[in-house]
């Protein structure tokens, strides 16, 4: 039984009628982004670029924005390029590093357990550009890359290494730190940039791209209780990007377009709370974690956890039960009150067998079963505990429901 109590400002109860678990998809908009977005809106207008009176107060506001978003990355040399979307920071990222060198040997060394905006981006740029080759290197067991798979691929002609801080199925933390020393001390390192796709861990633990030693970084507003259309690039000083959209002149030549100031503001005032409240927010996803899944283990239910137990993001949960299909968990939970999700990307309402599980050689019945639990700072032990109630009694039901011949994965 849920405790009738007053809603946390992350969770807009009114819009939901069930209870949400799918933060690592996306979360609600926090009303502090909001009332920047909406001061941005009606006060600062204007165009950032026109050179008149609001025109310029929209540059400052938009100035403001950046600096305070670089403040909550702790960013002193870097610069900060606004996008739609780490979709597009990721591709701005690989294509723009590939366009300014075409011609030239490059190989790409792009981790497999990346996002699909840099998996395939980096696909494409191996089948459509001359002399760009590709090595996606694969993580054990547990979903994590080994500097040293790493190392093994790298070649002379290596120029980028794509590794993601936290992977957004497992949640598993990648030795992004040791990637960019094993980097550094490599012969062929001026050559070699570290791009680290930073979207599912900002907010849930410690982010310092300076001291993680990347290059390019790229983050998601609407991950972290900020506005959808907005994203960003962070570039460290001895890397360049040529522009995906040629035009004006805005985010220092790196993007043409208009920006989307209320979208940006909103951004960044989702970015200095979640900062504010890291410590809160990370202890409070790893209690919420370990209540469901002590409840699951109280339950006896049979389940394998995909990613490791220690070293992942808080709060995200990625199993498999056996002999349960994906789709009856989801929409059971759903039935239930729970909007949980399947462990894999479904991009078209189509959910393909995830490519991480694949990537870590798991068994079919976990690749295709897996559920992706995320909690966000807006949930309570409560509903972390009725959701594995709720998850138990469903497997129960579907257990029973088996042909007696379904049983093979145990
Ligand atoms: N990278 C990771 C790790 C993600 O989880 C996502 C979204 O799920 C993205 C990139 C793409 O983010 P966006 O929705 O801003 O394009």
């Amino acid at each position: 039984m849920l405790v009738a109590q007053s809603p946390h400002p992350l969770t807009p109860r009114e819009a939901l009628p069930l209870i949400y678990l799918d933060h690592a998809a996306t979360t609600p908009l926090a009303p502090q982004a909001a009332a920047a977005m909406d001061r941005a809106a009606s006060c600062f207008w204007a165009n950032p670029s026109s050179v008149h009176t609001p025109g310029r107060a929209a540059r400052a506001a938009l100035e403001e924005a950046r600096e305070s978003l670089a403040a909550a990355l702790n960013l002193k040399k870097y610069s900060l390029i606004f996008t739609s979307s780490a979709s597009e920071a990721n591709n701005l990222a690989l294509k723009g590093r590939v366009y300014g060198r075409v011609g030239h040997p490059q190989h790409l060394v792009v981790s497999a357990i990346e996002h699909d905006s840099m998996r395939h981006t980096a696909r494409y740029l191996a089948k459509t550009v001359p002399h760009v080759t590709l090595t996606e290197v694969p993580p054990d067991s547990n979903g994590v890359v080994s500097p040293s798979a790493i190392q093994a691929a790298i070649r002379p002609e290596t120029m980028l290494v794509a590794l993601m801080h936290a992977n957004n199925e497992t949640g598993a933390i990648q030795p992004v730190p040791q990637v960019a020393r094993m980097l550094k001390s490599s012969p062929d390192y001026r050559n070699i940039a570290l791009l680290c796709d930073a979207v599912q861990s900002f907010g849930k633990i410690p982010l310092d791209c300076e001291a993680l030693g990347c290059d390019y970084m790229t983050l998601s507003a609407h991950k972290f209780n900020g506005p959808r259309g907005a994203g960003a690039l962070v570039v460290s000083p001895r890397c360049s990007c040529d522009p995906l959209i040629h035009g004006g002149t805005q985010e220092s030549g790196h993007r043409a377009g208009t920006e989307n100031l209320p979208a940006i503001a909103g951004m960044a005032a989702a970015a200095q709370l979640a900062v504010a409240r890291l410590a809160e927010t990370q202890s409070h996803l790893a209690r919420l974690e370990a209540l469901f899944l002590a409840a699951l283990c109280a339950a006896e239910l049979p389940f394998q956890l995909n990613g490791p137990a220690a070293d992942k993001l808080p709060g995200m949960i990625n199993l498999s039960i056996p002999d349960l299909a994906q789709d009856d968990l989801i929409v059971g939970m759903d039935l239930a009150g729970f909007a949980i999700s399947a462990g894999s990307a479904c991009s078209s309402g189509v959910v393909e067998p995830s490519h991480v599980l694949q990537a870590m050689s798991l068994p079919e019945w976990r690749t295709r079963g897996s559920i992706r639990i995320s909690f966000g700072p807006g949930n309570t032990p409560a509903e972390a505990e009725s959701a594995a109630d709720a998850l138990a009694a469903l497997a129960q039901r579907l257990e029973a429901e088996l042909p007696a011949s379904g049983a093979q994965s145990r």
